[in-house]
């Protein structure tokens, strides 16, 4: 029906459009003559609708300046202050909608047009949430319209299309901004943003990073992200996006409305949610280290004076820039403000003039830093590595780990998304799996394996990384683990040679100052900005103005009210959060809970504990190991049923002991006597893997990448 309108007469249009105002009119007379009675529903129906203005594919814009006949109209119903859901005209903005459903007979059927409306809201969330294409949704539409005929029969009027999105040229690729502060105050509307805290401040950390859009072409989108670190949910927002076939050329360029937008907000500006109005500060800005060099104007990571946080100068070996000292001067954000080492800078970044400090506010991600820098750097030399360093393992070797890998997906928790894979896979392995390497598996597959001299060498990375993700360790232990990162560095040159040190390899010396300044690791990596950029590549399908897609998929998400950005709220029960399911009656249970409910499951946080045995693992604050043998719901509360290990150990002892530390410990004979405790003295959920050595005897790691405690 759009085509065929928009392919019609100027004069043609003007008829239609006033047949249409005609109706409108009409329809307005007959709601005021609508008896007392009747209009509660009614009004609740076109507040409901009017809630979202009309910004449907299918509604045709008013030119003021060139229509006179359109403005007299426009004005006319704009005097009725009336809403008419059944002529398609919403008030809220001089446009006109030309569905089919405004010819429905039933305009003010106001059960039948509510339900509509929360069917439509639903379908437009289930379009985002399931990625359906529109060509797909138009078939759905037109089943469900003679059932429900007043839901839209165009799909963009559905999910909200908007018909034109303003997109800046630059002197390369192009650019839309989306704004900080409408953004925020869009997020709120849709209960998308709590603040965590009482303070009046919401602090924004940002992302700036390329993606690729394509296989096929070199086309690139460098979007900013944001997400408020101080709410109860971090969601990632965008704020404005660059698309091109090359990466933004003029750096000011593309930073120009964004710092020029940040830079009001956080001096004069504030940003009102409800009542309340916040002001914006900055808390980071979190990049991996090509973008970081992009947007400080600095040198590359690759180069002589590479280092963002000491003045280490890299020596040139084996085709690669290392960087072997480890007592530099630090950098300040004085130093760098003064450029007092000029062979760091190539010029002046647009973003010093915001309120940060350019050495500080720009910690260095552990994501890209460690877990695809270093550990991954790590594995390709013990398969790949110089064979004159006798790093390199043996094709036996390298066959026992993958066996050790592949049989620990039959171990590995809920929590963990990807199973382990073999080392044959190794260029294919993600972020995640390099870190599930690194802070639990690793130890255990690479026993007896590596060296005495590689295997506590990795150890000392193993350790300080695990203390610095551990809620309870990153700040009594940041010492500690910044010690074993400077023996890491300092010993990799002996085992591995200079040319491992490179810059992901030196730089972990100064990760700590990072967790010092922030206190947790995981604030600061670029996970949660990685994972919402699949979103972005998802909303290009086709090669045709790739930019102008995505602008267009993120504006109807948020002009959806039920889409997938919308906060799931925890549902708990009444026992204090946990939620137990899979209700049975197998026992075991004590003689004084023998009346009580039994669960297969119980979900707490972001934790859930099963009867399973890669979900069973608990550590208890008692100090217990367990073995959750049965999940009681009791009038007070959660209790467990659990079976605990009578010997205790440590898995290794240098560079300290394991159990000591609280973490790796080496646990058998399982007590034959069950105990009973509160959910609530679970201190960690445990990965239970097996131990090679005997297999009457498990590693248990508590989890801590993701605690909830
Ligand atoms: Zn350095």
């Amino acid at each position: 029906m759009l085509k065929s309108f928009q392919n019609e007469s100027s004069r043609t249009k003007r008829r239609r459009i006033r047949k249409n105002v005609e109706k409108a009119v009409l329809a307005i007379s007959a709601f005021a003559n609508v008896p007392d009675s009747a209009p509660t529903d009614t009004v609740a129906c076109v507040a409901d609708v009017c809630e979202n203005p009309c910004t449907s594919a299918s509604c045709i814009e008013f030119d003021n300046s060139e229509d006179n006949d359109v403005v007299d109209v426009a004005s006319h119903i704009e005097s009725n202050k009336q809403c008419d859901v059944s002529s398609g005209y919403c008030g809220t903005d001089n446009s006109f909608c030309f569905d089919d459903h405004t010819d429905s007979s039933s305009a003010f059927d106001t059960d039948s047009e509510i339900n509509d409306t929360d069917l439509a809201d639903e379908l437009a969330g289930w379009v985002h949430r399931c990625d359906v294409l529109l060509s797909h949704v138009g078939l759905l539409l037109g089943i469900l319209r003679k059932y429900h005929p007043s839901l839209p029969k165009d799909p963009r009027t559905l999910v909200k299309t908007e018909r034109k999105v303003f997109i800046k040229q630059l002197k390369e690729g192009h650019y839309h901004h989306f704004g900080i502060k409408p953004t925020l105050t869009n997020l709120w509307n849709r209960n998308c943003l709590t603040v965590s805290d009482n303070s009046k401040q919401l602090l924004l950390q940002v992302n700036v990073d390329g993606l690729q859009v394509f296989k096929s072409s070199s086309y690139q989108f460098w979007p900013i992200l944001g997400t408020i670190m101080n709410s109860v949910e971090r969601k990632v927002f965008e704020i404005g996006i660059y698309g091109g076939y090359k990466k933004p050329v003029s750096v000011d360029e593309f930073l120009c409305e964004f710092v020029k937008e940040l830079l009001q907000l956080c001096e004069n500006d504030e940003v009102a949610l409800g009542h309340i109005s916040y002001s914006v500060a900055i808390h980071s800005v979190v990049c991996d280290a090509p973008a970081r060099a992009f947007i400080k104007v600095i040198k590359a990571h690759n180069s002589y004076y590479g280092c963002e946080r000491c003045v280490d100068v890299g020596k040139w070996t084996s085709h690669r820039v290392a960087f072997l000292s480890t007592d530099k001067p630090l950098r300040t954000d004085e130093s760098f403000a003064r450029e007092t080492d000029e062979d760091h800078h190539i010029g002046k970044s647009l973003l010093a003039c915001l309120p940060i400090g350019m050495v500080t506010h720009f910690p260095l991600d552990s994501m890209h830093l460690v877990y695809l820098g270093v550990v991954r750097r790590l594995i390709l030399f013990w398969l790949r590595g110089p064979l004159n360093r006798n790093c390199r393992l043996s094709g036996h070797s390298v066959h026992i780990v993958s066996d050790r890998m592949l049989q620990m997906r039959n171990v590995m928790c809920k929590e963990f998304a990807r199973k382990p894979r073999s080392l044959a896979d190794v260029d294919r392995w993600k972020a995640t799996e390099f870190r599930a390497f690194l802070l639990y598996l690793g130890p255990v597959v690479m026993m007896d394996v590596l060296s005495k001299e590689h295997y506590e060498h990795f150890l000392l990375l193993h350790v300080s990384l695990y203390c610095l993700n551990c809620k309870r360790l990153n700040q009594t232990h940041v010492e500690y683990a910044k010690k074993l990162l400077v023996c890491f560095v300092q010993d990799a040159v002996e085992l591995y040679g200079e040319e491992f040190v490179v810059y992901n390899v030196h730089s972990l010396i100064h990760i700590c100052d990072d967790v010092m300044k922030y206190k947790q690791i995981n604030a600061i990596t670029a996970f949660p900005f990685e994972n919402h950029m699949k979103q972005l590549r998802k909303a290009v399908r086709q090669a045709r103005d790739p930019l102008e897609q995505a602008v267009k998929r993120i504006y109807e998400r948020r002009n959806t009210n039920t889409g997938i950005d919308v906060c799931d709220a925890w549902v708990s029960d009444d026992s204090g959060g946990a939620k137990c399911q899979s209700e049975h009656s197998a026992g075991p249970v004590l003689e004084q809970h023998s009346h009580v409910k039994q669960f297969a499951k119980v979900t707490f946080g972001k934790c859930t504990l099963t009867l399973q045995p890669s979900d069973d693992c608990v550590k208890l604050a008692n100090g217990d190991i367990g073995i959750v043998r049965n999940i009681l719901k009791t009038d007070s509360g959660v209790l467990l049923l659990y079976a605990r290990f009578a010997v205790v150990g440590s898995l290794f002892t240098s560079p300290y002991k394991s159990e000591l530390l609280g973490f790796c410990y080496k646990v058998s004979n399982m007590d034959g006597c069950m105990q009973s405790c509160n959910l609530d003295a679970v201190v960690a959920k445990c990965l239970r893997l097996p131990y090679s050595r005997d297999i009457n005897v498990y590693v248990v790691i508590p989890m801590c990448h993701n605690e909830v405690y």
